[in-house]
């Protein structure tokens, strides 16, 4: 079926979490001290796994395989020496020539067809061509789209390029046209960073060959229990086991972060990424508690508090004795509202000196309150179940108030409570029934970071 478009490498890459291969350390930048090292590099079995020399299994294994490479310019360069070894038996394709252009905002496909030389009834049998050949239409700019045509000029191929891990390839069938998505997974690679904070978090992880946003990750598992922007100190240590992608040997993005460690002012957290039977990955300390709590401390970033949990306070607009029973942040209109724990709408309207107010029922018999909004979330009705930092309004002024603000409630058992200082309950543990299967699928991570600590504590000693 797909047999024009040569297939470069079918090696299945068979990545596995071991700790094995070369480790690499980085010498320590002058600022930080910080260790990087590549571990279980290319895991790959060598040579291919057992493949078939017949045309038609072959374009199943194509098929099958994520890694059969079809883009236009690796077709070319890699079909002689690919082709050559291991499918010597079979008939040589017609040459094709093939025409590369970068979609540019403002194209259009029949423009891009009429460029290759196309007209649109062409371009109109390819769109309903059977699988996904429609897809042609959705196009980007920063895509490439390839034709190719044999040496009378007629369209055999197309190759819509979404990025380096996602294609559409069409091709002529005996009937029309047929189309199909391919996807390119890419090589996991295993990696283990360390860093001493000396200036800042973002210096600390930029010296460790992290990115920022990696570094926001770590921040993001370990946010519940270390304040990042009062708490950190200098001397505070992290370390992490986290995933590289790699495709065609090239860098594309990082992984998941499978283990992590950060010490805070001498007290070291650690957490595993777990995915449990449903399908739900989320970080747990090594025994299994939640690193998350069951509630965000604040509905809304970036805002400051401008008024706290106080019930012996003038009120602003009556100017009377009256308790303020929650905290209110200051935020420019229309800032996003989220709800910091999962639970149920079961108040959304106005609500007298409230305003526009949304009540969420939570477990634990808690309630959150959330007041003087400028509208309310897509989709936030009466009994509507949603999850801890969905957005279910904006910030507003409605109701009592002096200035955009949000007026938050924390009560349990219906007593109001200060939203700031209540002790937030943890997010599920591990269920017990789960904890061998934890235990299980997450000893590997922990190891190869305990592993790699040991290394460093080792070559420190010896360095001093
Ligand atoms: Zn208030």
């Amino acid at each position: 079926m797909f047999k024009k478009f040569p297939r470069a490498h079918l090696a299945a890459a068979i990545v596995i979490g071991a700790v094995i291969g070369t480790a690499m350390i980085f010498s320590p930048s002058a600022e930080v001290e910080a260790k990087r090292m590549s571990v279980a590099i290319d895991t790959h079995y060598g040579t291919a796994l057992p493949t078939s020399h017949t045309p038609s299994s072959q374009s199943a294994d194509a098929l099958a395989s994520p890694k059969a490479s079809l883009s236009p310019a690796e077709a070319t360069s890699a079909a002689p020496g690919v082709t050559a070894t291991t499918e010597t038996d079979i008939p040589a394709e017609p040459a094709l020539t093939w025409t590369e252009f970068e979609v540019k905002r403002g194209d259009t496909l029949s423009g891009l067809f009429k460029r290759a030389g196309y007209n649109d009834g062409l371009m109109l049998s390819v769109i309903n061509g059977e699988g996904v050949a429609s897809d042609i239409q959705k196009l980007y700019a920063g895509e490439t789209i390839a034709f190719a045509e044999n040496a009378d000029h007629d369209l055999e191929a197309l190759v819509l390029t979404r990025s380096r891990t996602e294609s559409l390839q069409i091709e002529r069938t005996e009937t029309g046209f047929t189309g199909k998505q391919v996807l390119r997974e890419p090589e996991v690679r295993t990696v283990y960073a360390q860093a001493e904070i000396t200036s800042s978090l973002f210096g600390a992880g930029q010296a460790a060959g992290l990115s920022d946003k990696l570094t926001m990750e770590l921040a993001g598992i370990f946010g519940w229990d270390i304040d990042f922007v009062l708490e950190v100190r200098e001397g505070d240590r992290f370390s992490l086991v986290y995933e590289e992608l790699y495709l065609d040997g090239e860098k594309i993005d990082h992984g998941k972060i499978l283990s992590a460690s950060f010490t805070n002012r001498g007290r070291e957290l650690a957490a595993v990424l777990y995915t449990d039977e449903n399908g739900v990955s989320n970080y747990y300390t090594p025994e299994g508690r939640s690193m998350r709590k069951a509630f965000l401390r604040t509905p809304v970033d970036f805002a400051r508090i401008s008024s706290n949990f106080n019930l012996q306070r003038r009120h602003p607009v009556l100017n009377t004795i009256r308790a303020h029973k929650g905290t209110d942040y200051a935020a420019a209109t229309g800032t996003p509202i989220k709800a910091t724990g999962d639970g149920r709408v079961i108040h959304v309207g106005r609500k007298g000196g409230y305003g526009n107010t949304v009540v969420l029922q939570h477990g634990n018999n808690i309630t959150t309150l959330y007041a003087h909004m400028s509208k309310y979330g897509r989709g936030i009705k009466s009994g509507t179940r949603v999850k801890q930092g969905q957005i279910i309004g904006y910030v507003g002024a409605t109701g009592l108030a002096t200035g955009p603000h949000l007026h938050y409630e924390f009560r349990v058992n219906g007593t109001h409570r200060n939203p700031v200082t209540v002790k937030l309950p943890d997010a599920a543990p591990v269920p017990k029934a789960q904890l061998a299967h934890f235990k299980a699928a997450t000893q590997g991570a922990l190891a190869q970071l305990a592993a790699h600590q040991e290394v460093n504590r080792i070559t420190l000693a010896q360095g001093e």
